[in-house]
C-alpha cells in the first residue's frame, strides 16, 4: 500500500500538506466513485490511484463498478461515440435496456456515502433509482463539445438530477447546465507500474516476452483499437515514414470490458497494416500489461497520440512523464499536455503527411525531441501527477459537503 509520504520526493512537503489541510475537515465523511470498468482506459486507470490516495489521505473512498450486459455496452458505446459527434437513432428499446441495467445494479449495490461520484455516461441514469440522500457528481471525461443532439436531450434528463458536473476542460462546459461545473485535470500515478522507473533488465526482459525487437527505433501509440485513436491513419503515418527512417511501428491496446467494438477496428488496422505485419515492422498487441506500456513508452524514440477526438488523453500525459517527444493530435484535452514545440509536438488530426514530417524529422533529429521530452516532463509534474487530482478532489467535496 502506498502512503501520501511515497510521493513527498517527486512532488514536494507542500503539495503533501495541502493533501493533509484539505482532508482534515472531512474525516469520516464516505465518498463513492462507480464507473463500468475495472481495467482499459483512463476512467480505471485513474480511480485505481485516486481512491487509494484519497482513502491514504484519510477519507472513506470507495470505488464500484456497474455490471453490463453486451447489449448494454453496445448501447452505451454508441452512446459514447454520439457524445463525440457521431449520429444515433435514439430507440425505446435502446432507452429501456439503458435504464434496465442500472435499475438492476442499483437493486444490488447499496450507496450509503456522504457523497456519489458517477463516471461517464454508462452509470448516469442510476441516480433514478436510489433516495438521493446525499450530492452527486457527474464526472463525465468525454469530450462533450459537439455531442449529438438527439442523445444530448435523452442524457440531458438524468444529469439535470445532479448537484454538479466536473468535465476536464473548459471547452466541454455546457452553458444550458443549471448546475455548477468544476474542471478537473486527470492525472497519472508517478508511482504505479505504469509510470516508475523500472530497471533495464525488466524493459528487456518485457519487450522479449511480447516479441518487440529492439534493432530499430520504436514508434508507439498506446490506446484502446477504437476509432476516436485512429489506428488506421497511424499505420499510414508509419507508411510514410519508413520510406525515410528505418523503424517500427507498435500499436498496443487492451481490449476494455465496456468496448464492444475493440476487434472490429483491431481488424481493420491489421487490415491496413497488411504485409507490414508478417515482417513484424508493426507489431499489434492487446494484451493488458502495465510494465508493457511503461517499457514500451520508456523505450520509444517517439510517441503518437494521433486521436480524432480525445477527452484528455492520460497516454500522452504517460508518455510526456517519461521525458519522450510525443506527436499528438490538436484535439480535446491534449494541447493542454502538448504545448507545440514546447513540451511535444501537435499535428492537425487528419494530417498524415504532416505527422510523418514530424516523425521522420525527430527520428533523424533525436536531440530536439530529447529537448521537448524534458519540458514535458516538468509540465506533467506541474499540473498532471495524481497528487495535485487528490487536492482538486479535495477542494471539491469540502465545497460540495459544506454547503449540504
Ligand atoms: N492503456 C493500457 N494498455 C493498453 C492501452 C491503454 O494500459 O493497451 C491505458 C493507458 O496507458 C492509459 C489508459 O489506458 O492509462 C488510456 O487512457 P486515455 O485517457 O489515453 O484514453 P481512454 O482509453 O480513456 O479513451
Amino acid at each position: 500500500m502506498r502512503t501520501l509520504e511515497d510521493y513527498r520526493d517527486i512532488v514536494g512537503d507542500d503539495v503533501i500538506a495541502e493533501i493533509y489541510r484539505l482532508a482534515r475537515p472531512l474525516y469520516g465523511k464516505k465518498v463513492i466513485h462507480i464507473n463500468s470498468t475495472y481495467y482499459g482506459g483512463g476512467v480505471a486507470e485513474i480511480l485505481y490511484s485516486l481512491v487509494p490516495l484519497l482513502n491514504a489521505a484519510g477519507i472513506d473512498a470507495d470505488w464500484r463498478m456497474l455490471r453490463g450486459t453486451p447489449e448494454f455496452f453496445n448501447i452505451t458505446k454508441k452512446f459514447h461515440n454520439a457524445i463525440q459527434g457521431e449520429s444515433i437513432r435514439m430507440t425505446d428499446i435502446k432507452a429501456s435496456l439503458y435504464l434496465e441495467n442500472n435499475q438492476e445494479f442499483a437493486s444490488y449495490c447499496k450507496i450509503d456515502a456522504d457523497c456519489v461520484v458517477i463516471h461517464d455516461p454508462q452509470p448516469l441514469p442510476l441516480i433514478r433509482f436510489y433516495k438521493k440522500r446525499q450530492p452527486w457528481i457527474w464526472r463525465c471525461h468525454v469530450d462533450l463539445s459537439h455531442p449529438n443532439e438527439d442523445l444530448w436531450y435523452f442524457l440531458k434528463g438524468f444529469i439535470l438530477a445532479y448537484d454538479g458536473i466536473i468535465v476536464s476542460d473548459e471547452q466541454y462546459v455546457r452553458k444550458e447546465l443549471p448546475m455548477k461545473y468544476t474542471i478537473i485535470d486527470p492525472a497519472i500515478d508517478p508511482l504505479s507500474s505504469k509510470n516508475k522507473e523500472i530497471p533495464e533488465e525488466l524493459i528487456d526482459r518485457t519487450l522479449r516476452k511480447y516479441g518487440v525487437p529492439r534493432d530499430k527505433p520504436l514508434i508507439t501509440q498506446i490506446s484502446r483499437f477504437d476509432k476516436w485513436k485512429d489506428p488506421e491513419n497511424v499505420i499510414e503515418v508509419y507508411k510514410l515514414v519508413r520510406k525515410e527512417c528505418d523503424c517500427r511501428l507498435v500499436l498496443c491496446g487492451s481490449m476494455a470490458s465496456d468496448d464492444p467494438e475493440g476487434m472490429e477496428i483491431f481488424d481493420k488496422t491489421r487490415t491496413a497494416a497488411g504485409s507490414l505485419i508478417d515482417n513484424n515492422d508493426v507489431l499489434l498487441l492487446t494484451v493488458e500489461d502495465n510494465i508493457l506500456v511503461n517499457a514500451l513508452q520508456s523505450k520509444s524514440s517517439v510517441i503518437l497520440q494521433k486521436s480524432i477526438r480525445e477527452g484528455f488523453g492520460l497516454t500522452v500525459t504517460e508518455a510526456l512523464w517519461k521525458g519522450k517527444p510525443v506527436v499528438a493530435s490538436n484535439v480535446g484535452g491534449i494541447p493542454r499536455q502538448v504545448i507545440d514545440n514546447k513540451t511535444g509536438f501537435l499535428v492537425e488530426p487528419y494530417d498524415i503527411r504532416g505527422c510523418a514530417e514530424i516523425v521522420i524529422s525527430i527520428l533523424k533529429h533525436p536531440k530536439v525531441g530529447q529537448y521537448l521530452g524534458a519540458n514535458g516532463k516538468e509540465h506533467v509534474r506541474k499540473n498532471f501527477l495524481m497528487t495535485r487530482h487528490v487536492i482538486d478532489d479535495l477542494k471539491l467535496l469540502n465545497k460540495v459537503l459544506n454547503e449540504h
